[in-house]
């Protein structure tokens, strides 16, 4: 069967999605997954009749809550489907090239990858920030550069000067899309607001972290009326179910937005919680972060991750040196996690 596939297929190493990943345990802080689990009310009343391809409350919902013209906005299965959507749309196979900075979301190469199309790599500098001129020397055969901020998984902003000279240097060349799935716990720092500015700007949303919707699978692309048209073209006629839309528009209500921000607050709190308590550790850094999870250095960071698998905390081991990205759950995960890494640091 193995030989049936492409080639590509056949060389490729899957996204090793915190679920591929298994392990069992009590608490799951590996995934960037809300603790909140919220209730929404199901219609079964029109499951015979196939979904619109947009759905018109829902795109008009989250237009109003981003702060864009419904026409800027596209709705999809979760912000992985953008990516993809985009790289199929933009890119011609064994031809043109997307641009990531490393290390970031693994998504846009995987999906680079299945279409055959090309990556190339630019790393963020030393803090963390674009390195402009090693992407200016680098966009020959790239049509889409991909910047995620707040980044996952390091946690920092990317400089919003910086994102303007990139959409300056790459206008007319390249599209520039900035992937906000965290913006919702800054939402201050979104650069949804500079699209009536930057024709070659795109920006990538979802549900799935703020808004505790990570199962639902629902995420928008914003982008000009010509990009989004674009889109439209390439996406399945269906590709929001019904009940989606049903939860989604629940969520962006007023009630729903408010309920969002109360748990963003909540998440705040926490993260300010294991932050301080992780930074008085000796030998152990806490890198300032801005979405519900943080980055963090220790001394052993392999053994570490170990001991806490075995106790049923499960973390993720991040591919920069010695560094565990904690996702953000509640009060009472947060200080188990915290007294567990500290006794194993001998610190308690
Ligand atoms: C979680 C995540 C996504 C994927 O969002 P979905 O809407 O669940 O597909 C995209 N980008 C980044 C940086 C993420 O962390």
């Amino acid at each position: 069967m193995d030989q049936l596939a492409r080639k590509t297929i056949r060389e490729l190493t899957p996204y090793q999605s915190a679920r591929r990943l298994g392990g069992c345990g009590d608490i799951w802080l590996n995934a960037n997954e809300s603790p909140f689990a919220n209730e929404y009310n199901i219609n079964c009343d029109r499951l015979n009749r196939y979904s619109t391809c947009q759905p018109a409350a829902l795109i008009e919902a989250y237009a109003d809550y981003a702060g864009v013209r419904p026409e800027q906005t596209l709705t999809s299965r979760g912000a992985d489907e953008g990516i993809e959507l985009l790289i199929r749309t933009f890119c011609e196979p064994n031809q043109d090239n997307i641009l990531y900075c490393p290390p970031t979301y693994g998504m846009y190469s995987i999906s680079a990858q299945t279409f055959d199309v090309g990556t190339k790599t630019v790393p963020l500098t030393e803090e963390w920030q674009l390195d402009l001129e090693g992407i200016r020397d680098n966009l020959d055969g790239v049509k889409l550069v991909f910047i995620c901020s707040p980044n996952n998984p390091t946690g920092n902003l990317i400089k919003r000067q910086d994102i303007e000279t990139l959409l300056d240097m790459t206008q007319g060349k390249a599209l520039v899309v900035v992937d906000e799935a965290y913006i919702d716990f800054c939402p201050e720092a979104t650069t949804a607001n500079m699209l009536d500015q930057y024709p070659n700007l795109v920006v990538l949303r979802t549900l799935s972290k703020a808004f505790a919707l990570a199962g639902l699978r629902c995420g928008f692309t914003l982008a000009n009326p010509e990009v989004i048209d674009l889109l439209l073209k390439v996406i399945a006629p269906y590709p929001v179910p019904v009940p989606v839309t049903d939860i989604a528009v629940q969520a962006l209500s007023p009630a729903g937005r408010a309920r969002t921000k109360f748990q963003v607050l909540d998440t705040g709190a926490n993260r300010a919680y294991l932050q301080a308590g992780l930074g008085m550790l000796k030998d152990v850094t806490v890198f300032e972060g801005y979405g519900n999870y943080l980055l963090v250095k220790f001394p052993d960071a392999d053994a570490l991750f170990n001991a806490l698998w075995e106790h049923g905390i499960i973390l993720r081991r991040s591919p920069i040196e010695n560094c565990i990205r904690i996702s953000i759950g509640n009060r009472d995960e947060c200080e188990k996690t915290l007294a567990f890494i500290r006794e194993q640091l001998g610190q308690n």
